[in-house]
């Protein structure tokens, strides 16, 4: 099978740094005219720079996609496109009690609102037109319930819900919606949070690592975490011509952390 995605146009949000980037460059290596985003506009040039030559154009667009003002920006400045990535996301472990009203709020706003409002400005023309791809990057924390961020457990949980709600609206049209659940990932927001542990157990980054896979993540099948671009690659196939009758799907590209067969 070789993806072609010539022709088609992505949008994928948060998509300067780690997982979002990987997939804007497996989108680009593949053909698609890629839209980077961010938002700070010099990070969004420096990505957009980073990918030329990738395959298809790579253009960019600052926008802040957690609040309505700058989905509205971005839409504005990109009407129309064929393949929506849901990535922009935020994590941080906290405890329950010590979170405050304003941070359910804004994990709610950056993870879940950006992916409705987006999901709800592209998805009529994709139907207008038969055919289009809505991905969200949720996790596995959707289905296993991180007891040290359930804040950030409930967004990711609620995507599900969204986006196969909107695989059911999307129902009989060459349109798909899926979420992809990875696991612990090595993205670049994900580093920093290990490099922070290494430096408060006196361990290498490395130990570290392999540290938080035995102790928060025992049942991985993986024993590691995962490439950005392991999650890319399940992303890059779920945007596919050829991925057509595989809708409204929770696909897990988590390493076996969830312990269940289906
Ligand atoms: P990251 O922090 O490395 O990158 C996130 C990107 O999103 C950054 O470029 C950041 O600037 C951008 N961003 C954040 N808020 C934004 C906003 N309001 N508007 C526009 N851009 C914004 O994160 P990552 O680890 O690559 O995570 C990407 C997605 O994957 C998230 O939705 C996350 O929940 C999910 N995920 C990550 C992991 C992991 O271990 N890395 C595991 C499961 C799920």
């Amino acid at each position: 099978m070789k993806i072609d995605l010539s022709g088609k146009t992505a949008l994928v949000t948060g998509s300067t740094s780690g997982i979002g980037y990987a997939i804007a460059k497996g989108l680009a290596a593949s053909g698609a005219n890629v839209f980077i985003n961010g938002r700070n506009q010099d990070t969004v040039d420096v990505s957009v720079r980073k990918l030329d030559g990738v395959g298809g154009k790579v253009c960019g667009i600052a926008a802040d996609v957690s609040t309505a003002g700058g989905c509205k920006a971005l839409v504005a400045a990109l009407p129309e496109v064929d393949i929506l990535i849901n990535n922009a996301g935020i994590f941080e472990p906290k405890g329950f009690f010590d979170i405050p009203d304003e941070d359910w709020t804004r994990f709610f706003e950056v993870n879940v609102m950006s992916g409705v409002r987006l999901s709800r400005a592209y998805l009529r023309s994709m139907m207008t037109r038969n055919w289009g791809r809505i991905i969200f990057i949720s996790s596995e924390s959707a289905l296993n319930i991180p007891t040290e961020m359930i804040h950030y457990g409930m967004t990711k949980t609620a995507q599900l819900a969204v986006a196969r709600g909107l695989a059911q609206i999307a129902c009989g049209t060459g349109v798909t919606v899926n979420s992809v659940l990875p696991g612990p990932t090595m993205s670049e927001g994900v580093e920093t949070f290990v490099k922070d542990l290494a430096r408060q157990n006196g361990q290498s980054v490395d130990e570290a690592a392999a540290n938080f896979v035995k102790q928060h993540r025992p049942s991985s099948l993986l024993q590691r975490f995962a490439s950005v671009e392991e999650i890319a690659n399940m992303v890059v196939y779920v945007a596919s011509k050829e991925a057509s009758a595989t809708d409204g799907a929770a696909l897990r590209a988590e390493g076996g952390i969830v312990s269940t067969i289906a």
